[in-house]
C-alpha cells in the first residue's frame, strides 16, 4: 500500500487504519487546525500588528456648539439660538418667516412659545447658515429639502438636529426637530407607570417572544418608553436590532438601522433582513401597513420579542387595528403580549401651583359622571420658574392591556370590534387613559384644561 503522498505535511504521519487523515496541520494558505484559544490568541496578536502599523481612523470629529464674537455674525446668531432652544428643553425650532418679521419660535413641553421677532432682512443670511450646517444646496430655493446637522454640546454630548427646509410664499421655513434629548430613562420603573401596570410591563419584558406595542399620537412619548424598555432588556448575551425612521438615540450595544423610505428600505425590507441576522429581540418604530405588520407579527411567533408602535388613540383600538389591517385576528390574539396607549400632559409648575375651582365653562363639556369624580382641582398662575405659563414639564398618562386572560384572548380571536375589545378589558380592570388623566387632576398633578383632551375624547 502507498503511502499517502502529500507536498505539504512530509511529516505526516500514516493515518491509523480504517480513520480519514486527519487535515494537514500546515500549508503555505495557513493552519486549518487553530483551537478556540489559539484563534483567539491569534486575533490579539493580528489587531496588536495591526494598530501598530495603521493609524486608526479618527472619531468623526463633531463640531462644538459654541458661542464666539469672533465668528461672522450670522454664525453666532445661530449658534446662540440653539443654544437658548437647548436650554429651554426644546423638541422643536421653528423659523418662520413673514412680510414684516421673522419669528422664532421653540417648541417647549409640546407647546410653541414665541422667542424672537427678527428683522426679516436676516432670513437668506440664517437659512443659508443652516443649509450648509445641514449639507444641503444652498441655491435650491424651489423644493423643500431635508438635512442633518450634528453638534458636540457639552454636558450633553451629541446632539442631532433633523432639519427641514420648506420654500413658502414668503421664503423659506425652518423647522429642525432635536433628536436625542428627550427623557430618556435608565429603567422601566423610572417611566412613571402605577404598580399594578409597572408588574404588567415586567412581566411582558420577561416574554421571549411576543410583541409589545406602545400607542399614540406623535409626541406623547412612544420613543421613551420603547428605548428605555431596550435599555432595560439590553444584556450581552442577547442580540437587539431595531428599524427607525429616524434613529433618535444612540443605544450603546444595540444595532440601529436608519429606514430610507426614498429607496425602498422600508420598515418590512429591514425586519426580513433582521430575520437572517439572528435576532433576540426587534424593535419595529412603526407598523402602519400590512407587510410590517405581517412580518412583525411572524417575527413575534417564531421566537423573537416585538416592540413597536401603531398609530390608535387607545389600548383596546390598537389590536383592532392590525386585524384591519389584514392580520388573522387568532394571530393577533397569540402575538401580542401588552399594549400601552400613552399621552403626555403638562404638569403645573409647582411654584406657583394653586386652587383653582371647575369654570362653567368646563361644567358644559363634562359627563355628570366626571364631574362627580372631580374633588379639588389646581393650576399655575404663572411665575418667573414657568416663564409665565403656569406648566413645567410633563407626565405621562398611561392605559396598560396586558393580553393573557382566555376572555380577552376569546373576543379578539373572533374579530371583536374595538368597544367589543374594550368592554372585556375594562371588566378585566383596564385603567383607561381618561381615568388616569382624571387622577392626576385629582392628584393636582395636572390641570383640568390640560387633562380635557384626554377627558372629553374618550
Ligand atoms: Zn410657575
Amino acid at each position: 500500500m502507498p503511502e499517502p503522498v502529500s507536498k505539504h505535511t512530509a511529516s505526516a504521519k500514516t493515518p491509523a487504519p480504517g480513520r480519514p487523515a486527519p487535515p494537514p496541520a500546515r500549508s503555505p494558505q495557513g493552519r486549518a487546525d487553530l483551537s478556540a484559544t489559539e484563534a483567539s490568541a491569534h486575533i490579539k496578536e493580528v489587531v496588536k500588528a495591526s494598530a501598530a502599523e495603521q493609524q486608526w481612523e479618527a472619531q468623526e470629529e463633531l463640531a462644538p456648539l459654541i458661542v464666539s464674537a469672533e465668528d461672522a455674525p450670522m454664525v453666532q446668531l445661530v449658534n446662540a439660538m440653539l443654544m437658548e432652544a437647548l436650554q429651554r428643553r426644546s423638541s422643536d425650532i421653528h423659523i418662520e418667516p413673514y412680510p414684516d418679521k421673522l419669528r422664532i419660535r421653540f417648541r417647549v413641553d409640546g407647546s410653541l412659545i414665541t422667542a424672537h421677532d427678527l428683522p426679516p432682512g436676516l432670513m437668506s443670511g440664517l437659512v443659508s447658515r443652516l443649509k450648509v450646517m445641514a449639507s444641503m444646496d444652498i441655491a435650491e430655493r424651489r423644493v423643500p429639502q431635508d438635512g442633518r446637522i450634528k453638534l458636540g454640546v457639552p454636558g450633553k454630548g451629541a446632539i442631532d438636529f433633523r432639519v427641514s427646509v420648506l420654500p413658502t410664499i414668503f421664503g423659506e421655513k425652518v423647522v429642525m426637530r432635536v433628536l436625542g434629548t428627550g427623557q430618556l430613562r435608565n429603567s422601566v420603573d423610572e417611566l412613571g407607570f402605577d404598580a399594578s401596570s409597572y408588574q404588567e410591563v415586567k412581566e411582558a419584558l420577561r416574554n421571549s417572544f411576543g410583541m409589545i406595542l406602545v400607542t399614540g399620537p406623535t409626541g406623547s412619548g412612544k420613543t421613551t418608553t420603547l428605548y428605555t424598555m431596550l435599555k432595560e432588556l439590553s444584556e450581552p448575551d442577547v442580540n437587539i436590532v431595531t428599524a427607525e425612521d429616524p434613529v433618535e438615540y444612540n443605544l450603546p450595544g444595540i444595532t440601529q438601522v436608519s429606514v430610507k423610505p426614498q429607496i425602498d428600505f422600508t420598515f418590512d425590507v429591514a425586519l426580513r433582513s433582521f430575520l437572517r441576522q439572528d435576532p433576540d429581540i426587534i424593535l419595529v418604530g412603526e407598523m402602519r401597513d400590512y407587510e410590517t405588520a405581517a412580518i412583525a407579527v411572524k417575527a413575534a411567533l417564531t421566537g423573537h420579542l416585538v416592540l413597536s408602535t401603531v398609530h390608535t388613540n387607545n389600548a383596546p383600538a390598537t389590536v383592532v387595528r392590525l386585524v384591519d389591517m389584514g392580520i388573522e385576528p387568532y394571530l393577533v390574539a397569540s402575538a401580542v403580549k401588552l399594549v400601552i396607549a400613552q399621552r403626555l400632559i403638562r404638569r403645573i409648575c409647582t411654584q406657583c401651583k394653586e386652587e383653582a375651582p371647575v369654570s362653567a365653562e368646563e361644567q358644559e363639556h363634562l359627563h355628570e359622571s366626571t364631574l362627580a369624580a372631580i374633588q379639588k382641582t389646581f393650576h399655575g398662575k404663572g411665575c418667573e420658574h414657568c416663564s409665565q405659563t403656569g406648566y413645567r414639564g410633563r407626565a405621562p398618562v398611561y392605559e396598560v392591556m396586558p393580553v393573557k386572560n382566555k376572555e380577552l384572548k376569546r373576543v379578539i380571536t373572533e374579530g371583536g370590534t374595538e368597544v367589543m375589545v374594550s368592554q372585556v378589558a375594562r371588566r378585566e380592570g383596564l385603567v383607561t387613559l381618561k381615568m388616569e388623566a382624571m387622577r392626576l387632576v385629582n392628584e393636582g398633578v395636572t390641570s383640568l384644561p390640560e387633562a380635557m383632551q384626554i377627558i372629553v375624547s374618550d
